[in-house]
């Protein structure tokens, strides 16, 4: 997932804290991050569910921490990518691994009759299937 940035230079992608009036931590969010002129820009694919959750947010009165993987399928890939302790594994056995993981909580959804589960995972699911692997090609 590479860009490049209005200065010449290859954008990659890092997770990085997005802090939110200044009390609200978002912690993880994929952004476009530019080494050479430290431009950035929030991944594309997750900007809605970015804007969505901010809105929600509103005027925040406590001080408090999100993680964004909680909220968006593609943060959490990205943070198994790089994680160094999956440095033995392809992006796309990671993605595989974590395909079947949810596939199995689908089922286990399905079988509680619980409505309200079976669609976070079938929302996630559809997070995944919006990128191929070549999304998650990080340097
Ligand atoms: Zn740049």
């Amino acid at each position: 997932m590479l860009k490049q940035c209005p200065c010449g230079h290859t954008m990659t992608v890092k997770l990085r804290t997005v802090i939110y009036q200044s009390k609200v931590e978002i912690e993880n969010v994929p952004i476009f991050t530019c080494e050479a002129c430290q431009r950035t820009e929030v991944v594309p694919g997750v900007k809605d569910e970015l804007t969505g959750l901010i809105h929600k947010l509103g005027q925040p009165e406590f001080k408090h921490q999100i993680r964004f993987e909680d909220v968006h399928e593609l943060a959490h890939l990205m943070q198994l990518v790089l994680d160094k302790n999956n440095r033995s594994h392809s992006v796309e056995e990671l993605v595989e691994e974590r395909v079947n993981q949810l596939l199995d909580l689908l089922l286990l959804a399905q079988s509680l009759g619980d409505a309200d589960w079976l669609r976070e995972i079938r929302t996630r699911l559809a997070q995944i299937a919006k990128h191929d692997s070549r999304t998650y090609g990080l340097s």
